[in-house]
């Protein structure tokens, strides 16, 4: 029995709350960057970034680190399994192995190419040409194949990079999962199309002053209840959620004039994402248990307030006559019902970002297959423009009228790695969906009370449930503990079957 913590013990906190601090001021600059540094900054900042990065590898992967962790297993196994001790201990060891498989000298040279890499996407964008981009891609795929030779006991090469953001997931899990998925999403949007109703979203698509706009987004997430005294909302193009601490977590939004839900359902994604991180157990601070505990958990609370609630009839029942109070020339005429139908639509098309609800998944699986197909050696880069187009006249229906708004859409392949980068789109649908479900259980009163403003309710379930958790459990241990099953499609397609069936009448 310990009666007191282990020296030991005590030198790991410091040396994780340490690692912490440098990551919090590498989050800081990057938001910095993101959203007011003067273009003239951007050079210096790259140096300061990159010292930052340094010391923190040095620090992460230092041999006394390993050991001390060594030392602590006794007393790790001496600790219950939930305590905030065990889950130190065991998640720090977690992140430290992961490092350490990894060498420097690789982590330097893929850092290189990245850089190399983006600037021939940004330029085949441009151009709306593959050809450009591809041979640094299947230099890509070379450095994604040796990151995976670094966990030899993986049993597929995208498994190391997946467990890297969803500890525990797999691409055999995940190919089961997203293969329920297809099918019942397919037929959905066919029944959708051969009902022969459309819905209209013009409404949305009116010159909306972008400062009421701000203004409007700002208030809503206030009332919802996000803490302003620990966070802030600003602009940007490429929306995000950073956090400095728990008790500073910065949200950015885009905000167009021609498009009102953009910056409606960006603000509510992010807050969702922010939430998470500020409802975090304080007593978690300074471990690395402060943080969401996986891409498709947190993912899933940004989905959730921006879909399961932010898509639906009761939350505008609330909210719509605050932003008619707002736009009165724009939307004065129009009713709940519209503009609920407004947000609502259903379209195929070649775009992942802007996909609705029920088309959005068929995005996600798509590049989740190709990916593994490269991976496998089964597709080359040359032939993945033409793979891609495949993939979309099979599972969509349309196909991308150029490479720029195919193959060239997302950064990730191009930024990052191939492998590990899409998984969590989905999983989150999947995880927001059965979480709602269960809360609806525990409260079946949630949608009234979102009809009368009252958010508490659901939101204090999902403190209670999983935010306060950190990362002590993985999303697999949560979701059981949480609703009792491992994770299901039923949730998500029952759910949304039920409500595309109400919005278009079928
Ligand atoms: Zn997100």
């Amino acid at each position: 029995m310990y009666c007191s913590l282990p020296p030991e013990y005590v030198s790991l906190r410091r040396s994780l709350r340490e690692l912490q601090d440098l990551d919090f001021a590498l989050s800081l600059m990057y938001w910095d960057r993101q959203t007011y540094m003067p273009d003239g900054g951007a050079i210096a900042r790259g140096d300061q970034a990159a010292t930052l990065q340094r010391l923190l590898h040095e620090k992460a992967t230092a041999p006394e680190l390993g050991d001390t962790l060594e030392a602590l297993r006794d007393f790790e196994d001496s600790q219950p399994y939930s305590s905030i001790e065990a889950s130190t201990i065991r998640i720090a060891r977690r992140d430290y192995t992961r490092k350490v498989a990894v060498p420097s000298e690789f982590e330097a040279r893929l850092a290189a190419h990245q850089n190399v890499c983006y600037a021939a996407w940004a330029a085949a964008r441009e151009a709306s040409d593959f050809a450009i981009v591809r041979p640094a891609l299947e230099k890509t795929l070379d450095l994604s194949l040796e990151f995976a030779s670094f966990f030899p006991q993986a049993a597929h090469p995208a498994d190391p990079a997946i467990d890297a953001i969803d500890p525990g997931a797999t691409v055999g899990q995940l190919r089961r999962l997203f293969g329920q998925l297809r099918e019942p999403l397919v037929e959905l949007l066919g029944a959708i199309e051969a009902s022969g109703r459309s819905r209209d979203d013009t409404l949305l698509r009116q010159p909306f002053e972008t400062n009421i706009q701000q203004d409007f987004c700002r208030k809503t997430l206030e009332r919802i209840g996000y803490d302003f005294q620990r966070g802030r909302l600003d602009e940007t193009m490429h929306p995000f959620t950073v956090s400095c601490s728990a008790d500073d977590v910065r949200l950015t939004n885009r905000v167009i004039p021609e498009d009102l839900s953009e910056s409606v359902f960006c603000s509510l994604h992010e807050m969702g994402h922010g939430l998470y991180e500020q409802g975090l157990d304080p007593a978690l601070r300074g471990t690395p248990l402060a943080a969401g505990t996986s891409s498709g958990m947190h993912e899933a609370q940004a989905r959730l307030w921006e879909n399961t609630i932010g898509r639906s009839r009761a939350f505008w029942e609330c909210c719509f006559p605050w932003l008619q109070g707002a736009f009165i020339r724009q939307l004065g005429k129009a009713s709940v019902g519209e503009f609920y139908s407004a947000v609502n639509v259903v379209r195929r098309s070649a775009q992942r970002t802007s996909a609705d609800e029920v088309t959005y998944n068929l995005h996600v699986t798509i590049r989740f297959e190709l990916e593994l197909a490269m991976l496998e050696g089964k597709l080359a880069i040359a032939d993945l423009p033409d793979a891609w187009n495949a993939a979309y006249a099979r599972d969509l229906g349309v196909t991308p009228p150029n490479d720029r708004e195919g193959v060239l859409q997302d950064v990730h392949w191009y930024g990052h790695r191939i492998g590990g980068q899409f998984q969590g789109y989905a999983l989150g649908n999947l995880i927001a969906a059965q979480l709602y479900e269960t809360a609806l259980q525990t409260h079946p009163e949630i949608p009234v009370d979102l009809e009368r403003g009252r958010f508490s309710t659901l939101l204090d379930w999902l403190g209670r449930n999983v935010y306060r958790y950190g990362r002590k459990f993985t999303a697999t241990e949560l979701l059981e503990r949480t609703t009792g099953r491992v994770l299901q499609i039923e949730p998500l397609v029952d759910g949304l079957t039920r409500k595309y069936e109400q919005v278009y009448g079928l």
